[in-house]
């Protein structure tokens, strides 16, 4: 009898758990959620690839194509700190789960070789 008080307490206390998925919890400050590439800023630099600690980005310069696997990223967030274009970002949810594994391919445009780089291509391939 003596945990009387504290059922009469609980029973009378509102829910300490959210009624998730109807009930989602409101995002905190800095909050890191999925990633998102605006690949029209992407200058396909590499950075993001170099830095992330998973291995879940592969960038190719010559394609203009972006690959994330989103699976095995950890929301560090390094790639977006690291992108010195600011292309990438991280809205404030959680990436919503999947039945299969995707790999998240983005198609942008492969930045043009530099005109003096162009010229001596150019020049080798006329000899
Ligand atoms: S760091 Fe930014 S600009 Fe460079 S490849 Fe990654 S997303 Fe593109
Ligand atoms: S947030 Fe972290 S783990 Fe995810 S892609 Fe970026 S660097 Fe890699």
């Amino acid at each position: 009898m003596l945990f009387t008080p504290t059922v009469i307490k609980n029973l009378l206390k509102k829910p300490a758990t959210r009624n998730y998925p109807f009930v989602v919890r409101e995002p905190f400050p800095n909050f890191r959620g999925e990633l998102v590439i605006d690949i029209e800023k992407c200058i396909f630099c590499g950075m993001c690839e170099r830095k992330c600690p998973s291995q879940c980005i592969t960038v190719d310069k010559q394609a203009g194509t972006w690959q994330c696997d989103p699976h095995a990223c950890i929301s560090c967030g390094y790639c977006r700190d690291n992108c010195p274009t600011k292309c990438l970002t991280m809205n404030d949810t959680h990436r919503k789960p999947m039945a299969a594994k995707v790999t998240w391919i983005e198609q942008g445009t492969p930045p043009k070789p530099k005109a003096k780089k162009a010229a001596a291509e150019k020049k080798t391939d006329e000899e």
